[in-house]
């Protein structure tokens, strides 16, 4: 680990140094009233070859020491504020987490302290019991090492076989998407199934417990809701949608004895995944702001129950640096 972490940053930091000081002054001139609100779900230990897009520990420590050097970093509930007086200062950015992952208190919250950067976590509350989402539990079949060959019939897929990493990633990539809009209880039956005709073993919890989820909250990371069962709300009537949204503000209030002012909506693509109905139950159960994951920064202009973020995939500072400003230089 320290051999990753200190070669990328010794590296970025000696030579493209004098570009993320000339991005920062950039920034301060273009980047007022302009908020970058980053999206992260995990952060693992080492590498997963079926996740290869989550960050590792290392990468997310140059991700925050390049927020700490370059920007502003500001709690989301903050800059919401901000947003709503006109008064937000430049290279301002916001760090979220969603879904509600161990690996949020266990990997990042600690880089963040290091790093004094305030952060969001928004938990689905229904996966604080031990169980695992039902996109994780569909990766980790398809990723058992141990299985060469897949029964597929609760997808009246018949048998695949699987070989290399890349067969099991593009496996995944043909399912997840047609699962994702189905109905969440169908959704974790037909996983179930998957599981029972395969005799397959659930991974361990990649979840928060309830304890862990006030641990973290008091460590001082802000506590977001997302829902119980990360549903598409859109797909559900609107007494349901009420439900989901509600119950997961009153566990974690109840869990972490802080009110809990912002929402994120599952999935987050507005028209599919939410809709006007969402946010105006979103706006009744009392939540102060809301994020989505439309890609892009937010203004005093956007609606702050549907502000823009964005996941932040570059794995080399200078990229990084340069997209988060250039995002900021197309509004
Ligand atoms: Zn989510």
């Amino acid at each position: 680990m320290a051999h990753g972490n200190t070669g990328t940053v010794v590296a970025a930091g000696s030579t493209v140094k004098p570009l993320h000081w000339l991005l920062k002054r950039t920034g301060e001139v273009v980047g007022g009233n302009k908020l970058s609100i980053l999206i992260y779900h995990q952060v693992i230990e080492g590498t997963d070859p079926m996740r290869p897009d989550n960050p590792a520990a290392d990468e997310f420590r140059w991700n925050m020491k390049l927020l700490r050097d370059y920007f502003n970093p500001i709690s989301l509930a903050k800059a919401a504020q901000h947003l709503r007086n006109r008064d937000l200062p430049a290279n301002s950015v916001c760090v979220t987490f969603d879904d509600g992952y161990l690996n949020n208190l266990q990997i990042a919250q600690p880089i963040l302290e290091t790093f004094s950067i305030p952060a969001t976590v928004f938990v689905a509350t229904g996966f604080c019991n031990g169980s695992n989402m039902w996109n994780d539990r569909l990766i980790d079949l398809i990723g058992n090492p141990q299985m060469t060959s897949l029964h597929l019939n609760a997808l009246d897929m018949g048998s695949v076989k699987v070989s290399s990493w890349e067969s099991r990633r593009k496996l995944v990539d043909k399912i997840l998407p047609g699962l994702k809009y189905q109905e969440y209880c169908q959704r974790e039956k037909i996983i179930d199934a998957l599981y029972l005709e395969n005799g397959a073993q659930e991974a361990s919890r990649k979840m928060m417990s309830q304890d862990e989820i006030a641990l973290l909250a008091q460590k001082g990371v802000d506590i977001g809701a997302h829902t119980v069962d990360h549903p598409i709300l859109k797909s559900l009537h609107a007494e349901e949608q009420r439900h989901q949204i509600e119950d997961s503000k009153a566990l974690l209030e109840k869990l972490t004895g802080f009110p809990v002012t912002g929402f994120a909506y599952p999935n987050g693509k507005p028209g599919s995944d939410y809709d006007a109905t969402t946010v105006q139950i979103v706006k009744e159960t009392g939540f102060e702001y809301a994020v989505s994951t439309t890609r892009g920064i937010s203004t005093p202009n956007t609606n702050r129950f549907e502000l823009n973020r964005f996941t932040p995939w570059d794995k080399n500072p200078g990229k990084f640096h340069v997209r988060m400003l250039r995002d900021t230089m197309e509004f």
